[in-house]
């Protein structure tokens, strides 16, 4: 008990401000690198407040840059932060922080697209999944080009349990363009409803924490940001393998202003799509004239069950590709040229 007080009660000591820490290393920020920093303490703090209670945290914090996060978590009591970056010229500035913070801060100059998580806290901090959330969390302020990957990549891992939910219900507090953070958030017919949005629904808890604006960066970003708290429900909205939900909610999306039995009948081939689609529509009970901002993870459950079941019975339907029939459809040879090349024959 004595020593988890001594280890929330840590602050770092005095330090050059972040702005002095960008001058003194030179770390001007990369625009093709999409770098815009947070220099603002306060609000670093306030990011970190409301990623959870972080006394004795184990942390993950990707693309920590400057390290203005990387001091909030530090200041919150962490029992250990990780941090990957992938630019090698923040390593120094992180190793005065870890300097700072004895034996609390490991910096890993790496990527974290490939970064193994799994494997870097100890194993005793795995959870249950219908337990509470694990003592380990991940936080981030990435790129946009960066974070949007990334949470599909994490929405995959939630489906399977594994990568960073090895640990369990692992909660993220992450940034994005706020037009993003909004899709996240969207509920069923509000006009943000994207594929974003069932994906990210069906697996997690999504909260869009706050907002924070373009001004606040350097340099300024075009555009505001928002802060989204995921954290993974102990059962998802639909039991399905990923790869399937992700293509019955792609293929419902990609005509979002048209009924959804338009963007659903593509995941049959033409010759019996009218009545594919008609015996997938009846037999998850959903109406073929609602749009897809109108359809709940409830109907996409329903959907994607039908989905599976139709491919059981039908093994070649799940590698059906509507673009690669289309494709064959254009290249294939005319009817007479079809019968020259046999004529050779
Ligand atoms: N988190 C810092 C802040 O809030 O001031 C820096 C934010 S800046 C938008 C993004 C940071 O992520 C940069 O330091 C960049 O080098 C790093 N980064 C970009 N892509 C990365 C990747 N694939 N793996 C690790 N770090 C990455």
């Amino acid at each position: 008990m004595a020593a988890s007080g001594k280890l929330s009660t840590f602050r770092l000591p005095p330090l050059p401000t972040i702005r002095e820490i960008i001058k003194l290393f030179r770390l001007h920020a990369m625009k093709q690198l999409s770098q815009n920093f947070l220099l603002d303490l306060r609000l670093t703090d306030k990011i970190v407040k409301k990623a959870g209670n972080l006394t004795n945290a184990y942390v993950y914090e990707v693309g920590p840059g400057p390290g203005g996060i990387t001091r909030s978590i530090l200041n919150a009591g962490v029992a250990e932060l990780l941090v990957v970056e992938k630019d090698s010229r923040f390593i120094p500035g992180l190793q005065m922080l870890s300097d700072a913070a004895p034996g609390k801060l490991r910096i890993v100059h790496g990527d974290v697209l490939t970064f193994k998580v799994e494997k870097a806290f100890p194993g005793t901090l795995k959870r249950k999944w219908e337990d509470d959330p694990p003592d380990v969390h991940i936080i981030g302020n990435l790129p946009f080009s960066v974070s949007t990957p990334l949470i599909i990549q994490w929405l995959e891992n939630v489906s399977q349990q594994d990568g960073p939910f090895t640990y369990g219900r692992t909660p993220m507090t992450l940034t994005f363009q706020k037009e993003v953070a909004e899709r996240l958030v969207a509920s069923t017919g509000s006009k943000q409803r994207s594929r974003l949005s069932v994906m990210a629904q069906y697996l997690c808890h999504v909260q869009h924490i706050l907002t924070i604006p373009g001004r606040a960066f350097v340099p300024k970003p075009e555009v505001d940001v928002g802060v989204v708290r995921l954290v993974p429900l102990t059962r998802p909205g639909i039991q399905q393998p990923f790869k399937l939900v992700e293509k019955v909610v792609q293929h419902t999306f990609q005509f979002r202003r048209k009924h959804c039995h338009h963007g659903l009948g593509m995941l049959f081939p033409e010759a019996r799509r009218p009545e594919s689609t008609e015996a997938l529509l009846q037999r998850a009970d959903v109406e073929p004239t609602l749009r897809p901002g109108h359809l709940s993870v409830a109907h996409f459950r329903r959907l994607c069950d039908a989905y599976r079941h139709m491919c059981d019975r039908d093994p070649g339907l799940f590698a059906y590709n509507f673009r690669e029939e289309l494709r064959q459809k254009k290249s294939r040879p005319q009817t007479g040229e079809a019968w020259r090349e046999s004529d050779s024959l």
